[in-house]
């Protein structure tokens, strides 16, 4: 075991930003006791009590202002969305943070929390989480904003959005069949940065950083240590967008790594731009988890520089429910707005999501702040995660119990990212269910059966695919 409580010390915010120190990092933390923290009906009650002695001191009641008389100065709006439960955490933990600096990212971003002593403070930890922490020995870091420690239950070790953040000894398991790399990206990259393994499209790693680690991250041999990834290094960038440049045949660039959103603004529009001037490129996308667990990042002029750049997608991780908070959905409003089509990607992960309840929750969640379900990713088989992944058939029994049942536009396709390299795989639930002569025999969502008239078809017949299997033995 470690002697050291220091999680993690390699891990720098880009731009040119730098950690602070533990003395700064913990300058504006308040740490009441778990026994003194204001339950929501208290801080109501004391709101209300406030409101009532303004009202007392002009000597008027709601509503019944002369307006000619006086004039209502308007609280001064803060800048971005804060929900009643944040604003109830950041009361008891960051009392002396005033709402613009709350809302500024660059702040969020500043101070995460990155140690095991500021942890304690705001989420009562097991023996067994302790334990893991103490013992950290993974290339991959561990932080979570204020902003997103808000929304982690202090006392439920099994809170699902909590699992999927916090260092778990079930990391230190390694199966034999996890891989560092399972998805063999590193072989598919023709100059470092890049991945081409789809014949039109690229994925281009722009940088190592992330605002939250998630424990079960596919790229985990990479993200978190930017001295692997020189996100900043002008060389880096420029070898990539040469290579594109190179490849007439790339029209779709997908932008992640990491978290591209936790570029600066200016970086990022030099990175964007230069890649929308490469003639064939068509299609720019950016992967992100940014609205969800650092949405105050979603700034107006932030919109204003991608809308500059369409046609421009953007791919967003949600894991949970609990995470379709009101600053997450100012965060999809803003870039909705600026005309980005919104999708959702979904990892399947056990105990956190792999319910019908859970995911159709979070599909119908995610509808109405215009982001569309786009994938559900069965779990990588990466070092250190048997823990979140759960069986094949789950992911299909979510699928049937989301088809029909709701929009199908909540309804995503369920991949296996093939180890290997094998790219996306999408699987589906059994629809057919044979043959009648001319007739396809087709399953709907409540398990009756229907016939298609299909006279010149051979699916659900058991002898045409007898034959195409014995077929593709001969090959
Ligand atoms: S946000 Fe994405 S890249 Fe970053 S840790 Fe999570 S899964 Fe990995």
């Amino acid at each position: 075991m470690k002697t050291t409580t220091s999680i993690d010390d390699k891990d720098e915010p880009p731009g040119g930003g730098t950690s602070l120190t533990g003395a700064a990092k913990t300058k504006h933390f308040v740490n009441p006791p778990f026994g003194e923290r204001l339950s929501n009906q208290v801080l109501d009650g004391r709101r209300s009590e406030e409101s009532a002695l303004v009202q007392r001191a002009l000597n008027v009641t709601p509503g019944s202002f002369p307006h000619n008389k006086f004039k209502i100065i308007p609280k001064s709006k803060p800048p971005f969305v804060i929900s009643k439960r944040t604003r109830q955490f950041r009361r008891l933990f960051f009392s002396n943070v005033p709402d613009s600096q709350w809302n500024d990212w660059h702040w969020q971003v500043k101070n995460r929390i990155r140690d095991i002593q500021t942890l304690t403070k705001i989420i009562r930890l097991s023996p067994e989480e302790i334990e893991a922490i103490l013992d950290h020995k993974n290339p991959l870091p561990f932080s979570i904003t204020p902003y997103y420690a808000s929304i982690l239950d202090p006392a439920d070790v099994n809170q699902a959005v909590r699992r999927t953040v916090i260092i778990s000894n079930n990391e230190y398991h390694i199966t034999p069949s996890e891989a560092e790399d399972p998805l063999s990206e590193d072989n598919d990259s023709p100059v470092p940065g890049i991945v081409h393994r789809y014949p039109d499209r690229v994925l281009f790693l722009v940088t190592g950083f992330c605002a939250v680690y998630c424990r079960y991250c596919t790229r985990s041999r990479i993200v978190g240590d930017v001295r692997k990834m020189h996100h900043i290094s002008p060389q880096y960038w420029e070898n990539a967008i040469s290579y594109i440049r190179q490849h007439p045949e790339v029209r779709d660039v997908l932008l992640s790594g990491g978290d591209p959103l936790t570029i600066s603004d200016s970086k990022l529009e030099w990175l964007i731009s230069q890649v929308r001037r490469i003639p064939h490129v068509e299609v720019i996308r950016i992967g992100t988890k940014v609205p969800v667990v650092l949405p105050q990042r979603i700034t107006k002029q932030l919109v204003e520089m991608l809308h500059k750049y369409h046609p421009l997608w953007m791919s967003i991780h949600f894991s949970h429910p609990d995470e379709l908070t009101p600053e997450t959905a100012e965060a999809c409003r803003r870039l909705a707005d600026a005309g980005i089509p919104l999708g959702s990607q979904t990892v399947l992960l056990k105990g956190v999501n792999d319910r019908v309840e859970t995911m159709t929750r979070l599909n119908q969640g995610l509808m109405k702040i215009r982001v569309r379900p786009y994938y559900l990713y069965q779990c990588d088989p990466v070092r250190g995660t048997s823990h979140f992944r759960t069986t094949v058939e789950k992911g299909l029994e979510i699928i049937a119990g989301l088809r029909g049942f709701t929009s199908g536009y909540a309804v995503p396709s369920f991949v296996v990212d093939a180890p290997g390299g094998g790219g996306k795989i999408p699987l589906l639930p059994e629809y057919v269910a044979g043959r009648s002569g001319d007739n396809l025999l087709l399953r709907n969502y409540e398990g009756n059966i229907y016939m298609y008239p299909d006279p010149e078809g051979s699916i659900g017949d058991p002898l045409a695919d007898c034959l195409v299997a014995e077929e593709r033995q001969l090959l």
